[in-house]
């Protein structure tokens, strides 16, 4: 760091994103992308637009707002959208995190550093012992709450039932819910958003949309919710979709069949390999999500995440207090899984 920097940042932690490595072509199953492409619509909806990358783009983003509005059955002033729902998610805790903000002890990594970068003070709310969230401990809590459902990197869901119950038992502050992976066996919140001024649900079109390159997401919101966002979106970047990934999502929205039938081929796909790697002596959490989260007694998580490293196969291990058994794999084709499935024999024949 330089002698520059700001003295509140000196201590901040940032993020370690999943690795992209380029030194060779790895069976890549650690950050959660689809292993599908996008439509042929989209990339030609794409390119059509490169052809006028010369001029700024809508910074409303009014026709991929209608979109997503159509297909989400809400209105355009419902719909925020963003360059990746990280941003959204930054902006959330900015906008809401007021009174300090609540979240699960295991949870989507960012939240605690946009906190950090923020001055939100934060509080860790514990997993139970078999990783769920306890909705219990989620009533009336004085400040934003923020969690994924389902949740990252466990992979379990709450049903809508339940988060209904949450955000009512909080009416005086936002409930963030992350649906990064919704589309893949979770039950979304888009139909609470009418009940509920505090309600804001969080999507991306980088994992069930097959966008993870183009950086979308949006949220789903009452409009008093959506014109905050707005207010520190118009403060900072108001051309933060480019016009390449607009038209994207546009045609990626047209394509949805196509989408949510990927979504269930990847389900078959994660049902397979939970089911092959319980039969290797693996305990994998039933997931809702493109992902599956695994331990052994057989073999440590870090040092199975290096195993696998070495043999071309990437997964995610999270060094951390509760879970550092335990990797990440993400639902890739059935031939990446076959992949998967054989290093991981060839590794604990030793
Ligand atoms: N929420 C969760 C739970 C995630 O895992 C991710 C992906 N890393 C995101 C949000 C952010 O996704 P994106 O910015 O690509 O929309």
């Amino acid at each position: 760091m330089s002698r520059f920097l700001c003295e509140r940042y000196l201590s901040l932690e940032a993020y370690t994103p999943g690795e992209q490595p380029q030194d060779m072509q790895y069976v890549k199953l650690n950050t959660n992308e689809s292993p599908y492409p996008p439509s042929p619509g989209v990339v030609e909806a794409a390119t059509a637009e490169a052809g006028r990358l010369q001029l700024y783009c809508d910074p409303t983003a009014a026709k991929l707002r209608d979109a997503l509005a159509a297909r989400c059955g809400v209105k355009r002033e419902n719909v925020y959208v963003a360059n990746g729902s990280d941003d959204i998610l930054y902006f959330a805790f900015m906008a809401f995190g007021g009174d300090g903000a609540f979240f699960p002890d295991i949870t989507y990594g960012f939240y605690k550093v946009y906190c950090e970068l923020l001055g939100v003070r934060y509080e860790k709310i514990p997993l139970k012992d078999d990783f769920s969230i306890d909705p219990a401990q989620y009533a009336g809590l004085g400040g934003m709450i923020a969690f994924a459902n389902p949740n990252a990197p466990t992979g379990l869901a709450l049903s809508r039932d339940t988060v209904e119950g949450i955000v009512r038992a909080n009416p005086g502050h936002v409930v963030l819910v992350d649906e990064a992976y919704v589309d893949f066996g979770a039950e979304s919140c888009l139909p609470l958003v009418e009940k509920y001024d505090n309600l804001l649900v969080v999507q991306t079109f980088s994992k069930s949309r097959s966008l993870a390159g183009a950086r979308l997401g949006f949220a789903v919101a009452q409009p008093a919710l959506i014109d905050d966002l707005n207010r520190i979106k118009f403060s900072t970047n108001p051309y933060d979709i480019n016009r390449m990934t607009q038209a994207a999502g546009i045609a990626a929205l047209a394509a949805d069949e196509t989408n949510m039938e990927n979504c269930r081929r990847i389900i078959a796909t994660r049902e397979d390999a939970a089911r092959r790697l319980r039969q290797m002596g693996f305990e994998v959490l039933p997931s809702s999500a493109n992902f599956l989260f695994a331990r052994t007694d057989k073999i440590g998580g870090g040092d199975l995440y290096r195993a696998l490293k070495q043999r071309g196969v990437l997964v995610r291990h999270f060094d951390a207090p509760r879970i550092s058994d335990y990797n990440r794999i993400t639902v890739g084709t059935p031939e990446q899984m076959d992949a998967l499935i054989d290093a991981i024999t060839a590794i604990l024949e030793g």
